[in-house]
Parts: C-alpha cells; structure tokens; sequence
C-alpha cells in the first residue's frame, strides 16, 4: 500500500519498487489524501477543474502500474492536519485492504525542503500503521459497524529519508515508473526539471546515484521499519 499527500507522489517516491513488485505478482493499494487542486502555476483552471483533471491523470497512472485498489481520501490540496479524522480515514484503508508492506513520505527528513502535506502524510500513516490500525480499540466502530478487523502491517518504508537503510535494484522497472510519471500530464511542468533536461533523466540522475557501489544501474532508497513479531 502506498500512502501520499499528492497526484503524482506515488509515482516518484515508490514507482521503481511498486512496478517491479506488480510484475512479480503482488496487490497494490495506491491511497491518495489530497485532490491536488493546488498544485499548479495555470491560473486559468478552477480548484475543481484541476481536481478532476487530477484525478483522472492519477487513475491513468495507477492503470498503467497495474495497482489493483485505488482510494482517493478527497482533502484538499495544502490541508492536510494530523486529525482524528484523516487518521480514521487511513486506519480505514489499512483495515480494508491488509498491506504487508506501507510505503509513506518520509516525516522526519531535516535535510531538504518537504511540503507540508507531505509531512502530515508522513506522520499520519505512521501513527494508523501502529497502533491504530491494529488494536481493536482504536475506532472500534470500524470495526463493529463496518464489519472491518484490525490489521498489523509488517514493513514501514519512507521513500525520501535523510539517511536510508535500504537501496532496491529499480533497473528493469525505471522506465515503467517514468512512463507513470509522465501520465500526470498537468504536473510535469512543476517537476523541478532543469532546463534541457526531461523528467526520465532526471529520475534516472537521481537513481543511479542511489544505486553507486550497489552493482546495479539504478536504485531506489528507503527508510524501512520492520514491526516485532
Ligand atoms: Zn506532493
């Protein structure tokens, strides 16, 4: 399951993995907090038009991945707060959909700049992976009135970290997370891209530092977080 603020976060942060572990059989959960509708520099869309053009865009892409499940939570873009209410929302998405393994912005990143939402994410699904979504007694109603159980995730892997402690093999995945990316048609300008250069080779730049002295191309890092048995 992969949890995340914005339209297109999922693709950056954990493309490379989520397409690599499709194509060996798992179930994604992509879970979407934000609509997006201000993320963009066009004065000429409405907040809602650009919503809706978002999450069409997030559809195509996470068609493209082959994600199974996609949950849009609908907060609006530049509002997410660490509330009772969000953390029930993604409580709700782990209870449903049972994910061995949550991916989540990094919170705790110090070293660069990181969008508020990002943080509230971060910090959010953290607190619904443990303890909230596994002991009954956190929104018991889920669990009464829904009919849904409490779930234990195994694995906590924040894409982003300030110090990671483990680096994938992205290689033969790369250029399906960047075919995803580009699927957020009306983000790419925002991307950060350096002029002269396109969105792949900038993943692709950044990849293949992480993958130095692994023996690999390009890799993926992450902050992981295994729970006790
Ligand atoms: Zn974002």
């Amino acid at each position: 399951m992969v949890i995340f603020a914005h339209p297109d976060d999922a693709e950056i942060g954990s493309g490379g993995v989520v397409a690599r572990w499709v194509a060996a059989g798992g179930e994604v959960t992509y879970v979407l907090c934000t609509d997006g509708g201000a993320g963009t520099a066009d004065r000429s869309l409405t907040p809602a038009e650009l919503a809706d053009k978002r999450a069409a865009e997030q559809r195509a892409a996470a068609d493209f991945m082959g994600v199974k499940n996609l949950v849009m939570l609908g907060y609006p873009d530049g509002g997410l707060e660490d509330t009772v209410e969000f953390r029930g929302d993604v409580v709700r998405a782990i209870r449903a959909y049972r994910p061995h393994t949550v991916f989540a912005h990094d919170p705790y990143r110090i070293r660069s700049f990181q969008h508020r939402d990002h943080r509230m994410a971060g910090i959010v699904t953290t607190d619904a992976v443990y303890p909230f979504a596994r002991d009954h007694l956190h929104f018991p109603r889920q669990i009464t009135a829904e009919g849904l159980a409490p779930h234990k995730v195994r694995e906590l892997w924040y894409w982003g970290p300030d110090e990671a402690n483990i680096i994938v093999d992205v290689t033969d995945s790369i250029d399906q997370q960047i075919a995803a990316l580009v699927r957020h048609q009306s983000q790419v300008p925002g991307l950060n891209v350096a002029p002269g250069q396109t969105i792949g080779e900038r993943v692709k730049r950044a990849a293949a530092e992480a993958a130095k002295g692994y023996g690999f191309e390009y890799g993926a890092a992450f902050r992981r977080l295994v729970a006790r048995r």
